[in-house]
């Protein structure tokens, strides 16, 4: 696709892929429809709280910042939008901003009243995907773009929709998959609670507790991982996360949702039993959720962290990424993602003389490119 006609009506954005030159407004022309859009899904949110925000995650945030932050979304789109239109530059995409900006306006804008309601209805997750698409966009984008490892991919590399697909289903779900989880793991982990154990777990200092958390997360996160990868049938499933030809922050939200769902009862339900502290859970899944986007974007960390003893140590993007590796050296290795040390210690660490691997996907590159199919691929039968 010939740059030239990169992003020019806005129904576009969705559809093309490449580099977005300079110099033409396509740059602020995205950001201006991207944060007017997500202003109008704020304003659906503020309306309708109950059915569109996530209950653990608003006793957690300030909603007066909330509503500074979309002011300021919204007076950075229209000033981009504006100043684009007045220089005649890409005005069906900065036209389409300023109309939704006046829907969000119209609407009631960043001043919506939120009266009393339910708080147990079900709902999706809207703030949960605007909050995350604000804040990852921003640190990781800003990470990629200083400190790039294959420096031409653009932000909109190919096969960026799927994996946006990815990002929005998971966050949207995200109050189905909170449901799912715990009663699986009731059903499944309840008769294994010993209560002296909790006990001395709950005694622990914190740091060490935090350690431990870290480290029995990621020991259940590499055997399921390792099982994805060995048993054939539960390949089918991972194979949709494998079969990301570009990495980026976006590239780890590719995951069929049975493995998301089974994973995360694994790993939750060994911690639960264990009896750690939900203030320890806390930082792990801050620290666990920073790291899984981290270590697939297209970031080049400093060299030390490719060297003994720091790569023997932790997960990084040079570790993860060769186990995304399409190439022989690279094929079931690598499972860890916290603790590269874990797969030194099996026996299951990539050993090349080279720092990057060549080639990303999976070997015959068979994966449907659109997300419903991906989801259906593993009952197709076809591998
Ligand atoms: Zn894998
Ligand atoms: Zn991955």
């Amino acid at each position: 696709m010939k740059p030239t006609h990169l992003v020019q009506k806005p129904t576009a954005v969705f559809r093309q892929s490449g580099a977005l030159e300079k110099g033409y407004g396509k740059v602020t022309g995205v950001i201006a429809f991207t944060l007017a859009g997500m202003a109008v899904l704020a304003v659906l949110a503020f309306h309708f709280p109950q059915y569109l925000t996530t209950p653990d995650l608003r006793k957690k945030y300030d909603v007066n910042l909330l509503r500074d932050v979309m002011l300021v979304g919204m007076a950075i789109a229209g000033g981009l939008a504006i100043v684009n239109l007045i220089m005649r530059r890409n005005r069906w995409l900065n036209g389409t901003a300023l109309a939704l900006l006046a829907v969000a306006v119209a609407a009631g804008g960043h001043r919506v009243t939120v009266g009393d309601f339910p708080d147990n209805t079900p709902y999706l997750g809207l703030d949960w995907f605007l909050l995350d698409l604000l804040g990852s966009s921003l640190v990781f984008i800003l990470i990629e773009k200083m400190f790039p490892l294959h420096e031409k991919q653009p932000v909109f590399r190919p096969g960026w929709q799927i994996d946006f697909t990815h990002f929005v289903v998971n966050h949207l779900l995200v109050g189905l998959t909170l449901i799912i989880v715990n009663f699986a793991i009731h059903r499944l982990f309840d008769w294994a609670v010993y209560a002296p154990l909790q006990q001395w777990v709950k005694g622990l200092p914190f740091f060490v507790e935090l350690f431990g958390v870290l480290l029995v997360a990621d020991l259940v996160q590499y055997w399921t991982h390792r099982a994805y990868h060995e048993i054939p049938f539960l390949w089918r499933f991972h194979a949709v996360h494998h079969s990301a030809e570009y990495m980026d922050w976006m590239a780890g939200s590719r995951l069929h949702l049975f493995e998301l769902l089974t994973t995360r009862v694994s790993i939750l339900g060994v911690l639960t039993v264990l009896g750690f502290t939900e203030a320890s859970m806390n930082v792990w899944i801050v620290i666990v959720g920073f790291q899984a986007v981290f270590i697939h974007a297209n970031v080049r960390v400093p060299i030390a962290f490719a060297r003994a003893p720091l790569k023997w140590l932790i997960g990084t993007p040079d570790f993860h990424h060769w186990h995304h590796s399409s190439e022989r050296e690279a094929i079931d290795r690598n499972y860890a993602a916290q603790f590269a040390f874990i797969d030194y210690l099996f026996g299951t660490a990539v050993k090349s003389d080279r720092r990057f691997p060549g080639k990303y996907g999976v070997v015959g590159d068979y994966m449907p490119a659109s997300y419903f199919r991906q989801q259906l691929f593993p009952f197709t039968r076809k591998h």
